[in-house]
């Protein structure tokens, strides 16, 4: 059986101590009720050695939400993967929509910056996904297939075993707007079938898909429920104890 992922991507919020507070009781509450999914924070940099030494020995992955595209050198201001994976950290986040369109990340950077990433020991989480007007115009299905054929479908079998796709309909991003959970569906089993092709039926079967996009207590479980819908990837939810806890336990 696949696994069930729900990682919290906390993006640009919270100031160190803030950060690490939200951490611990998270923490604490899955060392007492540890949940069926395994549950990833995704934290800015400046928190991740921080908050690796309180889930020690716990029930949590960490996780960063971007990293360099080069394993060192002279690049101010990047934080290469070798240097998330040296903080106790699994997991990074590449290809946030965020990144895509405000940083103008195209497929040939995230693709090398997931490459690079699976090489230094870290599990990727790929995220793709359409904005209104694709959605609008039926295009969802070719825009993802790009992003997917693009970004990943040079790494080897091997390496896709380390990497978990999040699908996040960009008009759903903090918008409050939700895919409906047939949508998430359809385009969830639309990605499994492309994994299917390229690295044959077993390969797909194992790989995690998330939904990301206004993910919240009230609509977690109804989209979760989907076949082809392994968790999710939580934004602003995230940032609320409760809440975050709430949709990681709408997981069965
Ligand atoms: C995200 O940024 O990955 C995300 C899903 O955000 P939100 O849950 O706030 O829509």
């Amino acid at each position: 059986m696949r696994k069930k992922i729900v990682a919290g991507n906390w993006k640009m919020n919270m100031e160190l101590a803030e950060g690490l507070k939200l951490a611990e009781s998270v923490d604490t509450y899955f060392r007492l009720k540890p949940s069926r999914a395994e549950v990833v924070l995704c934290t800015p940099f400046i928190h991740l050695a921080g908050v690796a030494e309180l889930l020690k020995d716990g029930k949590l992955c960490l996780g960063a939400q971007n990293c360099a595209s080069e394993p060192s050198g002279a690049y101010t201001g990047e934080i290469s993967p070798a240097m998330i994976k040296s903080t106790g950290a699994g997991y990074v986040i590449i290809g946030h929509s965020e990144r895509r369109s405000y940083y103008h990340e195209d497929n040939d950077i995230l693709n090398r910056k997931a490459k690079l990433a699976l090489s230094n020991g870290l599990k990727v989480i790929f995220c793709v996904g359409e904005v209104l007007g694709e959605r609008e115009s039926g295009k969802h299905f070719e825009v993802v297939k790009n992003q997917v054929e693009n970004g990943l479908f040079n790494l080897t079998a091997e390496e896709i075993t380390n990497v978990v796709v999040a699908y996040e309909p960009v008009w759903a991003i903090g918008t409050g707007l939700t895919a409906t959970p047939e949508q998430a569906q359809e385009i969830h089993q639309f990605i499994r079938g492309l994994f299917s092709e390229k690295y044959g039926k077993e390969i797909a079967e194992n790989l995690t898909i998330l939904y990301g996009g206004s993910c919240k207590p009230s609509n977690a479980a109804e989209i979760f429920s989907m076949p082809d819908v392994d968790g999710g990837l939580i934004g602003g939810a995230a940032l609320k104890k409760d809440d975050f806890i709430a949709i990681v336990e709408a997981i069965r």
